[in-house]
């Protein structure tokens, strides 16, 4: 059996714990300002009015005026995640964390210290209620994707167990939209087939599949159907940065030429990041003026990504806002990539971004033949970046 134990509301939870007043108001971790940014977290008592994480500020400070706003405090709640996961280690060392709050366990090797994993799972939430004051909803089930599913049926404070007996009836009333690489346009061309729950699914033989959505994608959806999933837990990766950086021969003035060079930066580190499998939150650039002076400017997405295009879209913006003419010229430029996800346990739709497949393609052929084999044409750059 595999747990899976997902802390709830956490960036709200930590900041309730800080400050124990606010905890019977609606709280919003998110920003900029009420304005700007997205919602990177609501306590039970604002979603009452509809709030969730991902939604504008903005909509979330009209669906609930009175909300507490608060910055993310990263640095606080990286903080909570390490004494979590020491509760987690006391237990096993096959740990994978799939961001900060939450991580899937194999306890199985772990069963005669401490008895069955349902003993531990309990041990385990029982024992960040006691020591960290917050509160864990586990699932157990023989895999990772069944797993995860189960934390999520009965949150907050949930503790779901889905035996093997038990997969069909737990995943058959389930919309599709809920399988692992399904989001919302995977889920429209699903509806247009009349699939509209797992049972709906699960009923077509995988030729019909395969007829409508290939080869690969029919598997996963054949399989996830029916609750297979042979991913183990994986806790190899323990890379925390990627970066790469240039610097020019001469200095540079020309903003659109500095932003070709950030382009190939950007596809050389998304490409290393997905080699690894991995998924980043944080952006960062970095830029270093004729004075010598460097400066690093970072941002984070809501959701981990390896997309070099949704990458981009971040670096774009960071350049957009701080590498103006008064700045330069520059010397050296760079971009970096932090904050992983392991595994692909939050991969994108399916279907959703077919630069997706792109990307992979592009890997590929830069293994093949060297990185500068294939730029996408808007890196195409006259100044050669000295790579470092
Ligand atoms: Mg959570």
């Amino acid at each position: 059996m595999i747990i899976h134990i997902d802390m709830d509301a956490f960036y709200a939870s930590v900041e309730e714990l800080d400050n124990p007043q606010i905890k019977t108001r609606p709280v919003i971790v998110g920003g900029p300002s009420k304005q700007r940014g997205v919602v990177s977290a609501a306590n039970y008592e604002a979603r009452k009015y509809g709030v969730h994480s991902a939604m504008p500020m903005i909509t979330a400070s009209r669906l609930c005026p009175n909300a507490i706003i608060i910055k993310p405090r990263h640095q606080r709640y990286s903080e909570v995640s390490k004494q979590i996961k020491a509760i987690f280690f006391r237990y096993t060392p096959l740990v994978q964390p799939l961001s900060l709050d939450e991580a899937f366990l194999d306890v199985n090797q772990s069963t005669r210290l401490f008895g069955s994993p349902i003993a531990i799972a309990k041990r385990i939430k029982s024992e960040i209620q006691s020591e960290l004051n917050l509160t864990a909803s586990v699932g157990i089930a023989p895999n990772k994707f069944l797993a995860k599913l189960a934390s999520d049926a009965d949150k907050p404070d949930g503790f779901v167990i889905v035996n093997e007996s038990e997969i069909q009836s737990f995943l058959d009333p389930m919309p599709v939209n809920r399988l692992w690489g399904v989001g919302k346009s995977s889920a429209k061309r699903l509806e247009e087939q009349a699939i509209y729950s797992v049972y709906d699914l699960r009923r077509k033989k995988l030729d019909q599949l395969e007829n409508i959505f290939g080869t690969q994608t029919a598997q996963h959806l054949y399989n996830l159907s029916r609750g297979i999933d042979g991913r183990k837990v994986n806790v190899e990766s323990v890379t925390k940065s990627i970066s790469r950086e240039t610097t020019f021969s001469n200095d540079i003035d020309d903003l659109t030429e500095i932003r070709r060079v950030f382009v190939i930066l950007t596809e050389n580190v998304c490409e290393r990041m997905r080699g690894e499998n991995l998924f980043a939150k944080t952006i960062q650039i970095k830029y270093r003026r004729k004075d010598f002076k460097t400066f690093t400017r970072s941002d984070s997405l809501v959701h981990a990504t390896n997309q070099t295009d949704t990458v981009w879209k971040t670096v774009s913006q960071l350049i957009t806002n701080h590498i103006v003419k008064s700045v330069t010229p520059l010397r050296l430029v760079g971009v970096g990539l932090t904050n992983f996800s392991q595994d692909n346990e939050l991969q994108p739709d399916l279907f959703e971004n077919t630069d997706y497949t792109l990307d992979k393609i592009s890997d590929r052929i830069n293994t093949k033949f060297g990185s500068a084999a294939l730029s996408r044409a808007k890196g195409l750059s006259k100044t050669d970046p000295k790579k470092q």
